[in-house]
Order: structure tokens, then sequence, then C-alpha cells
């Protein structure tokens, strides 16, 4: 087949200069050179502050549109700048209105949605509405929206593929067939595995960053080391798989190879093994149903290995059965619970909080609201802004650390 005459996939990466932005940077690259049944073009990518990372991203691949998301960069500063950096026949845009623009390009078919927190739920949202096809790292729009999400997926014949490691190993063990029964998530445990609650108390921000098995941005490492990470991908879970929280379980699983299970009704259980490397999930959210050479590591099972599941603490980790609860009720609690989250995230790592004050912030803040049913879009972000003020004043009156 001639080149022209084969399937195009132009590709936006939103958050392309963080951790998973990057690595599907890398994994588009791959592609484009390894793919002989299509065309892959990276035709856009955002960031949000770092423009040295943006400009390097661009030189490289040669993307048509870039979109600076942080209003601040609208500065003389930046027109200087943007001409020296970036090549000339690009197109720059600035502001976080211009994310949805960008997700609602005509040109693009495909968004990988990797941009962290809340932030990243209009353009998400914007490709879904579109029908386009969208690689969803972004496990908070889930969270504050997922209602939402899957309806406005099902008006639009938008496809989700997952990226998340989890969601994506629980997509390919549902991709065998059969009846499932029981979806289990695994979780490395983070850096505070085997931790006391009095150790946990006083743990630094150093500490709270250095995950034991994954490289991963700032907020979803203190997510990991809280486990309120893992209470975020219950309740992704249940949108993404339209599962009930009771059909949910959580398991330790330290070494990060077994990256989620399905157990059907006949008593098989299907798990997706790998060694931790963002890369494949990326791979396969962005080639589903085809299934391409990868550039990542494999697992060598010929060689002896211990490996172990452990059932969570949930008194150590309370972030567990406010995850199961969010998931279970639905409604507002999502968009409650994830804003108190990065509120509370932001004051832990501006040192204004102590470590275990994150998941009671989030826990206080769910109970001081009225859970609403059947929420707008504007009535979410409403109760997002709430949650964020919530979690400020109960820090305020508290004065903690
Ligand atoms: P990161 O902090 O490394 O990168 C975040 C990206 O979002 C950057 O490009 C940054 O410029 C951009 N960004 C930050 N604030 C923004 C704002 N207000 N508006 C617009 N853009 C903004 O984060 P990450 O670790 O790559 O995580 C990205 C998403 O993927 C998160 O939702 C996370 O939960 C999810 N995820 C990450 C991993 C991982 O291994 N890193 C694994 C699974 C899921
Ligand atoms: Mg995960």
């Amino acid at each position: 087949m001639s080149l022209s005459s084969l399937p195009s996939h132009r590709v936006v990466i939103l958050g392309a200069t963080g951790s998973i932005g990057m690595a599907a940077v890398d994994v588009l690259g791959h592609l484009s050179q390894t793919d002989s049944d299509a065309n892959w073009e990276l035709y856009g990518i955002s960031g949000h502050q770092n423009l040295r990372g943006l400009a390097e991203i661009a030189s490289q691949k040669r993307p048509q549109r870039i979109v600076l998301s942080d209003p601040a960069c609208q500065n003389d500063g930046l027109e200087v700048l943007r001409k020296i950096v970036f090549p000339r026949d690009m197109r720059i845009d600035v502001g976080p209105e211009m994310l949805v623009d960008l997700a609602s390009d005509p040109e693009v078919d495909m968004l990988v949605a990797a941009i962290v927190g809340r932030a990243g739920l209009e353009s998400t949202l914007a490709a879904i509405r579109l029908g386009k096809r969208v690689a969803i790292a972004n496990k908070e729009t889930l969270v504050v929206a997922g209602d939402l999400v899957r309806r406005l997926a099902a008006e639009s014949g938008a496809e989700l593929l997952p990226v998340d490691s989890e969601h994506s190993a629980i997509f390919q063990c549902l991709a065998a067939g059969g009846k499932p029964r029981r979806i289990i998530l695994t979780a490395s445990g983070g850096p505070f595995r085997q931790w006391t609650a009095d150790q946990m108390r006083d743990a630094t921000i150093d500490q709270a960053l250095a995950h034991p098995t994954w490289q991963m941005g700032r907020k979803i490492s203190i997510d990991s080391a809280t486990m309120m990470n893992k209470a975020l991908e219950i309740i992704e879970a249940r949108w993404l798989f339209d599962c009930p929280a009771e059909m949910i379980e959580v398991m330790i699983h330290p070494q990060s190879m077994i990256h989620s299970m399905v157990e059907m009704i006949d008593g098989s259980t299907i798990a997706q093994l790998s060694p931790p490397d963002m890369r494949l999930p990326i791979q396969h959210a962005l080639t589903h149903p085809r299934c391409l050479a990868g550039k990542t590591p494999t697992l060598d099972l010929t060689r002896a290995s211990n490996w172990t599941l452990e059932p969570v603490d949930r008194e150590r980790f309370p972030a567990i059965s406010l995850g199961f609860e969010v998931a279970r009720v639905g409604g507002s609690a999502g968009a409650v619970v994830n804003a108190a989250n990065e509120a509370a995230v932001g004051l832990f790592l501006d040192g204004r909080i102590r470590f275990t004050d994150i998941v009671t912030a989030c826990q206080t803040a769910l109970e001081n609201h009225n859970h609403e049913t059947n929420v707008t879009l504007d009535r979410l972000l409403e109760l997002d802004r709430w949650a964020r003020a919530e979690v400020h004043q109960w820090q305020a009156r508290t004065s903690r650390c």
C-alpha cells in the first residue's frame, strides 16, 4: 500500500509535558516509525507552564498546534520567547479555553487526555461530545463526571480507551469474553505500605513522593501514598465499566506486575501482567483493537519470582472505604471528593497540612455536603469550587501542622 492510502491518525496530546504526556509522545514516535498499516501524526500538544518542555517536543515532533494553558504565560516575555523557541509555522495559543478548542479541532481524531486533575475535564468532555476516540489517563474527569461522560459517549459514539494501567488491564481481561463477577484492582501500596498510622502522620513531602515502583507526576504520587489514587480508581472503574461498587475489590500487590484481574462467574480469573511501564497501556489505547509490536520491556517468566497479593488495611488507609462509598452513591460525591483531594494535596505540598490530614479533609468535605443525584455539569463545577473552599476553611479553622 502506498503511504498516502493508509489510514491516518491525527493525535492531540493534552498534558504532553507530563509523565504520561511524554510517554505518549514516545509511543507515538514508535508507532509512526513501525506501524506499516497506518500513518500516525502528532497534530497538537499542550502544557501548562513548562515552555521549554513544550518547545523541545515541538522542535522534535513538529506538531501543527500548541497550547500553553496557563493564562499567566500570556505576556510580552512569551511573545519574544515563542519567536525564539518555537518554529515559525506553528500555531500557538495561550489560555485554558484553548484546550477545548484544540480537543475539538476537526482535524483531530484521537485525544490523549493526560492533563492532571479536574483541569482536564472540559477538554476531555469536548472530544467525547464530538465522538472522537479518547485515550483517557485523566481519571479525575471520570471521578468528577463519570455518569455524564458515559451518557455523552453513548450519544456521540465516542470511544473511551483506558490508559490507567489497572483499567487497561481490566479492559484487556474483559476482552477475553465471559461474564465478570468481580473486578480486582491491584495496588502497589505506595511508599507507606508498611508504615504505621503514627509514622504516616509525620511523613515528609519527599517520603510521600518516593513511589517504589512507578515514576509519576507529583499529584498522583501523593495520591498513591495516601491510597486516594486507588479510591479514585475504584470510582473510575465504576464508571468506565458500568459496574456497581460491590463488584470491585482492591488487593495489594507490591511488585506492580499484575495490573488487575477479572474473576468470571464460572470461577476462572483472568489477569494482565507486564513490567510497570505506562507506554504499554498508552499504546494499547491508541492502537486497540490492533496489537502492535511494543518497545517496553517484557516479563521473563522463566526466572524465579516472588509475587505477593495481600488484602488492603482499610484502617491505615481510610481512603479505600471513601472510594467505595463514593462509587456506591455516585451523583455529586465524586466532584466533592476529587476537589477536596486536589485542594488537600496542594496544601500538603505547600507544607500547610500533615500527610494524614489529606484523607481527613476529603472525609470532612464529603460529610459536610448534601448529596445530590442527576447533577448537571454546571452544578458539578460549582460543587468543585465549594469543596476546595471547604478544605481551605477547614485548614484555617484547624491550623494543622
Ligand atoms: P504530570 O504532573 O506529570 O503532568 C501533568 C500535565 O498536565 C503536564 O503536562 C502539565 O503541564 C499539565 N497541567 C498541569 N496543570 C494543568 C492545568 N491547570 N491546566 C492544564 N494543564 C495542566 O501528571 P501525570 O503523572 O502525567 O498524570 C496525568 C494524568 O494521568 C493524571 O490524571 C493521573 O492520575 C493519570 N495517570 C498517571 C499515571 C502515571 O504513571 N503518571 C498513571 C495512570 C494515570
Ligand atoms: Mg493506576
